[in-house]
């Protein structure tokens, strides 16, 4: 099989759907790579490190996607790639196609065969494919409230980790998924004193068995987020209900409550944000504003600011799917693996995923 990687192009992406490992992998068993030029100089990587893997550079965009069985790559597609596509294509990347229906009638006139990374999941339930971007956020949180707390962006002048014979920050967490979990155990590692709250028991009870008496666990119950977040320097906003709005669990009365200089990182803010007060979304440019003295951050894509550590992250997930769609084709690939068979969300000119067609108003 031919697979074919062009270069993002969407405003500030710097990632790349492979990496040269992955050109390795793929090459050795037996399929061609071919990539356009300086697809991966966002992230570190260059021409001559995937022509060593043993891939070969293109110069336009138009001739990787002219070539390829396959295309990979990492955002959806933009209106000016549509024309592209090669009938009965496949397209294996994140596609988000519910508030896309340009682009979803694009892949059905092309009858694209498209693999969202976003949909593939197991029998267990869990998204592999969104998990790294989730690692690497909550682990950014920390970091980037960290520099906030410090006057000159506005925090109140506290040390995450205070120091000898000074109290080190405090930090609330609202969620203790893959984002929170993350973030813990960065805040732990820098010395903060952190809470954190999830309302799922078995969840603390994880959480309290991993981290141990340094991390303290909390119901998330009003009360008990009333009370965490008065005496939060830093609140990380981590919470998801799959597939919904992220629900406002922070009021807007609790921030109020809130020290001026305190540091809110609304992680949860592409599924809405679950902060009352996060009412926008903002960019790696221009990261923060201020509401009730209270420093807010609201990065929709965080992981874009570390566009190499993600690459790899996502690549090491991806790179087995996509050398199973190779090896077998995709026909056997997806009836053989039912993670990838959910990831399907166009084929034949078809509609295949069910939430993407009810937003649409298409056929399912
Ligand atoms: P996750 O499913 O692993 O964890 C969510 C947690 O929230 C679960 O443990 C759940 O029990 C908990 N929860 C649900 N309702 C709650 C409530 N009322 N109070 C407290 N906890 C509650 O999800 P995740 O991977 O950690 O992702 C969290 C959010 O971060 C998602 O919205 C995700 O899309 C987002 N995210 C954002 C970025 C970014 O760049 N901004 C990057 C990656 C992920």
């Amino acid at each position: 099989m031919i697979i074919g990687i062009p270069k993002e192009i969407k405003n500030n992406e710097n990632r790349v759907a492979i990496t040269p490992a992955g050109v390795e992998t793929l090459v050795g068993a037996g399929h061609q790579v071919v990539i356009e030029k300086n697809a991966g100089a966002g992230s570190g990587i260059s021409d001559e490190q995937y022509l060593a893997a043993g891939a070969r550079m293109l110069d336009k965009p138009a001739e990787v996607y002219q070539a390829a069985d396959m295309i990979m790559k990492v955002k959806e597609p933009l209106a000016e790639e549509y024309d592209l596509f090669k009938e009965g294509q496949v397209l294996f990347t994140y596609l988000h196609l519910a508030p896309e229906p340009e682009l979803t009638r694009a892949l059905l006139k092309k009858k694209v065969v498209g693999i969202a990374y976003e949909t593939i999941q197991p029998e267990d339930g869990s998204l592999p494919l969104l998990t790294p971007m989730s690692e690497v956020a909550g682990r950014m949180s920390i970091q980037i409230a960290a520099q906030i707390l410090e006057k000159p962006h506005g925090g109140k002048g506290v040390l995450m980790a205070g120091v000898p014979g000074v109290a080190p920050a405090k930090v609330t967490i609202v969620g203790g998924g893959m984002v929170g979990t993350n973030a813990a155990k960065i805040a732990l590692g820098m010395g903060a004193d952190v809470t954190i709250l999830d309302k799922n028991p078995n969840r603390l009870r994880y959480l309290d068995d991993i981290f141990g008496a340094r991390l303290k666990t909390l119901m998330s119950n009003s009360y008990n987020v009333k009370a965490a977040v008065a005496e939060a320097d830093a609140l990380i906003g981590a919470v998801l209900i799959p597939g919904a709005r992220a629900p406002k669990i922070v009021t807007e009365e609790m921030v109020q409550a809130m020290q001026p200089g305190s540091v809110i990182v609304d992680v949860a803010i592409d599924q809405g944000g679950c902060v009352a007060t996060v009412d926008r979304v903002t960019t790696h440019a221009e990261p923060t504003f201020i509401k009730y003295g209270v420093v807010h951050y609201s990065v929709a894509n965080m992981p874009g600011a570390v566009a190499r550590t993600s690459t790899f992250a996502l690549t090491n997930v991806t790179l087995p799917y996509a050398a199973a769609l190779a090896n077998k084709g995709y026909e056997k690939a997806i009836k053989e693996d039912i993670a990838l068979a959910r990831g399907v969300n166009t084929i034949d000119g078809k509609v295949t995923y069910k939430a993407v067609a009810q937003a649409l108003n298409l056929e399912y």
